[in-house]
């Protein structure tokens, strides 16, 4: 199998940073969004930690992201008495580049997007995949308006409730990780429950888990972990900002830290989610198809590294892809290098979720959560553009 054209499925932050890997690589790609235009929902916000910003600044995105959201330095744990327990700094928290960022998620995709037109690379909006036709020669993406296009692969990217993976694994679907997620934005927090910026709160409540942090524009980004049964549908569509006040404030109350405080102060944008991972052993690969984020490993949020690991996912299969000596062993060789990392996620991620806690403080340069399969200094070089991949990978075998 020889890939020159390249169909990505979903332009979120997995797709589109795959189409400027891929791109940068030399491969003919475009991808193919389901949303009819790049201002996606602002949605939820999310921290790049310093392994996704060292994926970006290999694909030449880091100027395009820092242009949004705020770079995070340091992380203030507390208890429930509203005790400090620990501060420490996040990352690489001295380069500007790998610095911890917390932006909104729509801002991540609109960035990327706008990243990859601007270097010319084809973004379709409103093709809402339908189905796969996968051949011996090429891969066809149907789209639901009728249109279709053809390639000699297709990457999957169009997250947790993909299309793309029914035709790999049609019967892996997205579990329930033990807790339900809200987010929400005040510029109303009382200034006593702020905390400085470039600094996230995590408070380990009694009730809840829960984290704070605010913009340089005074605007206070928080989140709420609660563990229990997973809220129903139709009260995750239905529940007003008042509803969700009433459910949680009972909660954080009880404990003496700003959390009750900032969420009262939220009357009008709070989020809700159920927190899902993949289970372990999803495939991937068939044919001439591959999955790759959240289609192929979203875990729960709670070690925040859904974002950093698909745009790690993005650099290391261009350079398997521009690499290794044909298609089959790129593909092979990306699966080795991936799974173990991502599964660990989902399993360091869901125990978190699972067991209702923050994750643990770390004392030093290390990310609030990291996964450590590969090494750090493996996974510099896994990332590294400019090292051979496949080189690099024989020799480790052999060594
Ligand atoms: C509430 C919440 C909070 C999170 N917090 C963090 C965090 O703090 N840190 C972090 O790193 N990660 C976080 N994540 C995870 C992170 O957002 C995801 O891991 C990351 O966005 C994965 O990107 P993706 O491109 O795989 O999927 P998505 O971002 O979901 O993108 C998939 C894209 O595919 C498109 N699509 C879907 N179906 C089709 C179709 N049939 N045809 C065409 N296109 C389609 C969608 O419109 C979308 O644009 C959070 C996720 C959620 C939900």
């Amino acid at each position: 199998m020889d890939v020159r054209r390249t169909v990505i499925v979903g332009g979120g932050t997995a797709g589109t940073a795959a189409a400027l890997a891929l791109h940068k690589a030399g491969f003919d790609v475009a991808v193919y969004e389901a949303h009819p235009d790049s201002a996606e929902d602002i949605g939820a916000f999310l921290t790049l930690a310093s392994n996704g910003m060292r994926a970006l600044a290999q694909i030449d995105a880091s100027t395009a992201v820092t242009a949004t959201g705020f770079p995070l330095a340091a992380m203030r744990v507390l208890d429930a008495s509203g005790a400090e327990l620990a501060q420490v700094p996040l990352g690489e928290a001295g380069d500007p580049l790998l610095q911890y960022r917390c932006l909104r998620r729509g801002e991540l995709n609109t960035a990327l997007q706008r990243e990859a037109e601007r270097r010319g690379i084809r973004i379709r909006h409103g093709a809402r995949l339908a189905s796969v036709e996968d051949g011996p020669d090429t891969v066809t993406a149907h789209f639901t308006d009728g249109s279709s296009a053809t390639g000699d692969l297709l990457i999957g990217a169009d997250g947790l409730n993909s299309t793309v993976r029914r035709s790999i694994a049609p019967t892996a679907r997205p579990g329930y990780a033990g807790q339900y997620v809200f987010y929400g934005y005040t510029t109303r927090a009382p200034l006593t429950a702020r905390t400085d910026s470039a600094c996230i709160t995590m408070v380990r409540g009694s009730g809840a888990a829960f984290g704070c942090t605010v913009s340089p524009e005074g605007e206070t980004y928080w989140f709420a972990r609660i563990s229990g049964k997973a809220l129903a549908a139709d009260e995750t569509a239905q529940g007003t900002p008042a509803h969700w006040q009433d459910l949680l404030l009972p909660l954080l109350r009880k404990d003496a830290t700003p959390a009750a405080d900032i969420v009262a102060a939220t009357d009008d944008r709070i989020l809700v989610t159920n927190a899902t991972e993949m289970p372990l052993g999803t495939p991937w690969r068939s044919g001439r198809t591959l999955l790759i984020g959240d289609a192929a490993h979203a875990a729960s949020p709670a070690t925040g590294q859904g974002a950093s690991m698909a745009l790690e996912d993005a650099v290391v299969l261009a350079k398997c892809l521009r690499d290794a000596p044909d298609t089959e062993s790129a593909l092979s060789l990306y699966e080795t290098l991936r799974r173990p990392r991502v599964e660990h996620n989902i399993t360091a991620s869901g125990t978190i979720s699972r067991s209702g806690g923050n994750p643990p403080p770390r004392p030093s340069a290390g990310q609030a959560a990291p996964a450590p399969r590969p090494g750090e200094d493996e996974l510099i070089r896994l990332l590294d553009w400019d090292s051979d991949i496949w080189a690099t990978s024989r020799q480790r075998d052999l060594g």
